[in-house]
């Protein structure tokens, strides 16, 4: 997506340690019309794949995989970050690894909202190892739903987790993706 990259190069900011901060769009502050876009394109590259519900994790890809929902016409679930008192009843629970936050977190979504006969489509802000998207599959595996793909706004190539994920044989579709990156430039792998 020709506008995402634009973004990414007009207002991203590479810190150390590998992150690209977009606090201007997508992560504090967001570009509601892009918002929009982003819902719009994805909507359109799964729009034959018979998706029944969107899936992300709490709180950073709500945002994104709302507006994919509203496109799609489906409603949208977030996995949360820990148990709560607001989930209660039969769960899918698996740990996840944090790229940002070098932790280990338990997500969970309760057993009502993701069902045997869904079709999933997963949708995150950033894809970089890989991680927060394999917890996902894991809850929709336990639910005996059918996963459609994933679809990210942000995939950092050089870290290989969308690769591997493709190599298995998932469907991920990226609106950006980055091959390289230092504080002087950022390189994007060309898409069809
Ligand atoms: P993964 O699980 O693929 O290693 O990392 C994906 C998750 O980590 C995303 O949900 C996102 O919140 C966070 N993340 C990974 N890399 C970045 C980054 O460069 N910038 C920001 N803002 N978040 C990131």
């Amino acid at each position: 997506m020709q506008l995402m990259e634009e973004k990414i190069l007009t207002e991203g900011k590479v810190l150390p340690g590998g992150i690209l901060k977009v606090g201007s769009f997508l992560n504090q502050q967001i570009d509601t019309a892009f918002l929009k876009e982003m819902g719009v394109e994805i909507a359109r590259l799964f729009q034959d794949a018979g998706v029944t519900k969107v899936l992300t994790i709490e709180s950073s890809g709500i945002a994104i995989a709302a507006a994919a929902g509203m496109e799609l016409g489906v409603p949208m679930v977030f996995a949360k970050k820990h148990k709560s008192s607001n989930v209660d009843g039969s769960t899918y629970t698996s740990v996840v690894h944090s790229f940002t936050h070098n932790t280990d977190y338990t997500i969970v979504v309760s057993s009502d909202y993701l069902c045997k006969g869904d079709v999933v489509l997963l949708v995150d802000d950033f894809l970089a190892n890989g991680k927060a998207l394999i917890g996902l599959c894991d809850l929709v595996e336990q639910a005996g739903a059918k996963l459609a793909g994933a679809a990210v706004a942000i995939e950092k190539g050089f870290q290989g987790g969308g690769d591997t994920l493709r190599a298995q044989g998932v469907r991920v579709e990226s609106l950006a993706i980055i091959e390289s990156m230092n504080d002087v430039s950022i390189a994007f792998r060309p898409q069809n």
